[in-house]
């Protein structure tokens, strides 16, 4: 990237909440209006040659990241798509903890994106010593300037990631985020390097333009299997008003062979509810029927989450039941293919 047209460039930060900008109180960290703003005022690094112009919208509700609602997430897509035309790239600033389903969700809400959205966060608030606060904004809005970068992305810890493909592994060490079945998209070193090979480009048509698709927020559910698991409480999880259900099964997508769990899942499925099969492993993909131990999914009807990540599959499922035109088969379908690079279909 040519260091000497990057101040040309304008960063649209959204600044939500999370331990960046939070400083200790009596009942923990929490975050403080206005704290962040300030101590970036006090970095001259963020006014450097080599750093693009931002601006900061801190939201008037400063949050810990649990308390995320996916009405949230509309608000902070709403806000990237009304300063679409006015900014070369975007930056939320976000706590670590639900930072890959806000990402996730945005890649889903903002259709035909060719800007970048960096999602980024901190594991130590910029109030303390040692923090990675200030790196990880500082690389971010960096990268949020190179118009290569076409997806939403997570950048954390040097690395640059697919943000519907992160996930957080990490609650005490820096490498709090990997992306166990897609390649990086960058690596932060001496120089900063994409892997340009694996950024997604899907606005090839100049004339395509951003679309906002909104969310409604679906009953969905997720449930991990284990041994000894009672059928009675599947059968409660999938009562009405259920609409969909991510099962996070054995290895390559298998569960225990027994007929009331089966019978239970094609009962669900006749009612309408749509249920993926994702793994409980971290790397790897769900491969349906691979093991006989998973052939009674396939026949109640099952859907392959392959390898997405659990936060992918939630996300994309909350997309598809907000389409009220889409009937059940029609959201079976779109679920198994590749809307925004979050999945391998094999
Ligand atoms: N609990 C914090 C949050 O997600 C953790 C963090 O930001 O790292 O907001």
């Amino acid at each position: 990237m040519q260091l000497s047209s990057i101040k040309d460039k304008k960063i649209y930060v959204i600044y939500t909440g999370g331990t960046i900008g939070m400083v200790k109180t009596d009942q923990g960290y929490a975050p403080k209006r206005g704290f962040l703003l300030d101590k970036i005022k006090t970095i001259k690094d963020f006014y450097h040659n080599g750093v693009p112009d931002f601006e900061i919208n801190e939201y008037p509700k400063l949050i810990d990241s649990a308390n995320i609602r996916p009405q949230d997430w509309i608000i902070i897509a709403r806000d990237i798509i009304k300063n679409y035309n006015a900014y070369n790239g975007f930056v939320v600033l976000h706590g670590t903890d639900t930072l890959a389903y806000t990402a996730s969700s945005l890649s889903f809400m903002l259709k035909n994106l060719n800007k970048p959205v960096i999602c980024t966060g901190s594991q130590i608030p910029i109030s303390e010593l040692r923090s990675d606060a200030q790196d990880n904004i500082l690389h971010s809005l960096i990268l949020a300037a190179d118009k290569r970068i076409q997806e939403v992305c997570i950048y954390f810890n040097k690395q640059l990631l697919r943000g519907n493909r992160a996930v957080k592994i990490n609650s005490s060490g820096m490498d709090a985020f990997c992306s166990p079945n897609y390649p990086i998209l960058g690596q932060v070193g001496i120089d900063i390097e994409l892997n340009e090979t694996y950024i997604r480009h899907v606005n090839k048509n100049a004339t395509t333009e951003i679309e906002f698709n909104s969310l409604s927020v679906p009953k969905v559910a997720i449930l991990s299997i284990f041994p000894g698991m009672d059928v009675s409480i599947l059968n409660k999880i999938l009562q009405p008003p259920l609409q969909g259900l991510i099962l996070k099964t054995y290895g390559a997508g298998n569960i225990m062979n027994s007929d009331e769990i089966i019978d239970e899942l094609i009962e669900a499925s006749k009612r309408g509810v749509i249920i993926i099969n994702c793994t409980q492993c971290l790397k790897g993909s769900v491969k349906m029927g691979a093991y006989e131990a998973g052939i009674g999914l396939v026949k109640a009807g099952v859907i392959s989450g392959y390898d997405m990540t659990v936060e992918a599959a939630l996300t994309k499922l909350f997309y598809l039941l907000s389409i009220p035109e889409l009937a059940q088969n029609e959201i079976k379908e779109a679920l198994q293919k590749d809307l925004r690079g979050e999945m391998t279909v094999s």
